[in-house]
């Protein structure tokens, strides 16, 4: 790797959580129906007050302020720290196992992890995945395989197509037994556009490893907040977001 790409990589992980704390900025103002870019400096969502600049500093100003507006006390949107945490971890991680990789294919592995944040979110919070994103996904997937030398094509193609029969077979046999909807078309649809980055030979094992953190997280909730919890819909996006993102990680490294 050439030292100007080592730089650029290292200013890309320096700023990766303003980054974080744009995009989520900009969400956020999307879900309320606000003009995205105005005001540049963002004001409280309550109390409307300006934030100087140095309530501002992600991640840090989030502990100091205790994740409070401290004009008028209300609790900052969890989702603009998820952001700048997950956009730092992501790039940090992203840098230190792949650095023997080349310049290219960290920048994409820390940008689908960047695509996968907001998305696992979206997921939390609407309870859906969007075809505008889970489309995307799965066409870069096959531009991977045909352009890189990580997973060949064929692989990639048979992955989508793997992904898709297993996801439907779970969906269609989950809402015929229980007569309530498990898996989401959503979700099928990611499990397809991963299978075709990560190929065929690793779905089986993205999907056991999504399965088990979100039954994990599942037992956790019951024993936190009851039985009544076993009945609660998991939003599963994140838990394949996450699971994905490990194997595409450990595909390429
Ligand atoms: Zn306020």
């Amino acid at each position: 790797m050439l030292a100007i790409e080592q730089n650029f990589l290292m200013f890309f992980v320096v700023s990766a959580p303003f980054f974080g704390s744009c995009i989520s900025t900009i969400l956020t103002r999307a879900q309320r129906q606000q003009t995205i870019l105005y005001p540049i400096f963002s004001n409280c969502s309550k109390c409307c007050h300006h934030l100087p600049f140095f309530h501002k500093i992600p991640i840090l100003s989030y502990i100091v302020l205790k994740g409070k507006c401290s004009f008028c006390g209300i609790s900052i949107n969890w989702i603009h720290i998820t952001f700048e945490i997950g956009f730092l971890i992501s790039s940090l991680l992203a840098v230190a196992i792949l650095f023997n990789q080349t310049f290219g294919v960290i920048l994409l592995t820390i940008f689908l992890a960047w695509i996968f944040i907001p998305l696992s979110t979206f997921d939390i919070q609407k309870k859906r995945l969007p075809d505008i994103i889970t489309v995307p996904i799965a066409c870069a997937g096959f531009l991977q395989g045909y352009f890189l030398p990580y997973v060949m094509f064929f692989d990639c193609l048979v992955g989508f197509l793997l992904g898709f029969a297993l996801g439907t077979i779970v969906s269609v046999s989950y809402s015929r037994i229980r007569h309530q909807t498990g898996l989401g078309w959503g979700d099928v649809k990611l499990i397809a556009a991963i299978g075709a980055w990560i190929g065929w030979q690793f779905v089986p094992w993205f999907i056991l490893l999504a399965s088990m953190s979100a039954l994990t997280y599942g037992i956790f909730q019951i024993i936190k907040h009851g039985k009544h919890m076993a009945n609660e819909r998991i939003p599963f996006g994140p838990f394949l977001c996450g699971s994905s993102w490990l194997v595409w990680l450990y595909t390429i490294s």
